[in-house]
């Protein structure tokens, strides 16, 4: 796809220091490779769904941004501090950038579509524009429910010391390999399956809903990502904390949330059943977290 000028964001200059820490990433990625050790994989795979499901996938994307569930401030808080180890940038960050998906699917201010190249919706647009490091004005417009909370704007800001906090405790535990394999190589594959929900889940699938913007039902990368690849469901009804709608679309962030709910961490949970689609339009929509 060769229409990459259309999106204004795309003539904005390099994010320098994000293009070296990718670089640097993968890099380490590789590395990785020539360390492998069963519990180094383990480690890593360990990490990865703290970080990718209960952090990026329930925190960051069902809790903060869409509110399809309530916790307590320390469950949320949790849940933030694992997402930050995806190293995605920081909560409010993150959350507007995705409400702002949201607002403009597909259209000219969505900051990830395949519509302005399928390399730009998977990586493109974190090298370049402002989507990583939003500003004050932004997150104000896009999190007024985040935007005062103290923790929240320090972790939006100190993002990066988890991690580095982690990657102190690996090294002491592992040494330099269980770094390899728990910081780089998983920060890595957890970025790529998270893009692919930006780029392959806007361009390959199913569609069981016609919305009007291109998201698709994808099962390889639901698979890869803890149920977030069911995202024609999901620009649907943005707010329902349950994604795969059908036994086959398997969602292992929404049975999460579940067992959640079950120990009495979760309650008022909305979850969208197409059964009962009736009674849905009744329901009044919150303009920014029911953004679609
Ligand atoms: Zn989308
Ligand atoms: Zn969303």
């Amino acid at each position: 796809m060769g229409t990459a000028t259309l999106n204004p964001a795309s003539e904005r200059s390099l994010n320098l220091t994000t293009i070296f820490f990718v670089v640097v990433f993968h890099i380490g990625a590789i590395a990785a490779l020539f360390t492998f050790s069963w519990l180094n994989l383990g480690v890593a795979a360990f990490i990865w769904w703290f970080a990718g499901s209960l952090g990026i996938g329930i925190g960051y994307h069902r809790l903060l941004t869409h509110r399809g569930f309530k916790t307590p401030k320390w469950v949320e808080y949790t849940l933030s501090v694992f997402g930050t180890l995806a190293l995605q940038s920081g909560p409010l960050s993150w959350v507007s950038t995705h409400r702002i998906h949201h607002a403009f699917t597909d259209q000219e201010n969505d900051p990830h579509s395949p519509r302005h190249g399928t390399y730009w919706s998977h990586i493109g647009w974190i090298f370049r524009g402002t989507s990583q490091n939003q500003t004050e004005e932004t997150m104000r417009r896009y999190c007024p429910d985040m935007i005062d909370d103290k923790f929240h704007r320090v972790l939006n800001r100190f993002y990066w010391i988890p991690v580095i906090a982690l990657a102190v405790g690996l090294f002491a535990v592992g040494g330099i390999g269980m770094v390899f394999w728990g910081i780089f190589l998983r920060t890595v594959v957890g970025w790529h399956f998270t893009w692919l929900v930006n780029s392959a889940t806007h361009l390959w699938g199913s569609r069981r809903f016609e919305t009007r913007d291109d998201s698709r039902n994808n099962g390889l990368v639901a698979a890869l990502t803890w149920g977030e690849g069911w995202h024609n469901n999901h620009h649907a009804h943005p707010r329902s904390a349950k994604h795969g709608l059908a036994w086959y679309e398997f969602d292992i962030n929404w049975i999460e949330i579940r067992l959640l709910e079950m120990v009495g961490l979760a309650k008022d949970i909305y979850a969208f059943d197409p059964k009962k689609q009736e009674e849905r339009k009744q329901v009044k929509l919150d303009p920014v977290t029911d953004a679609a």
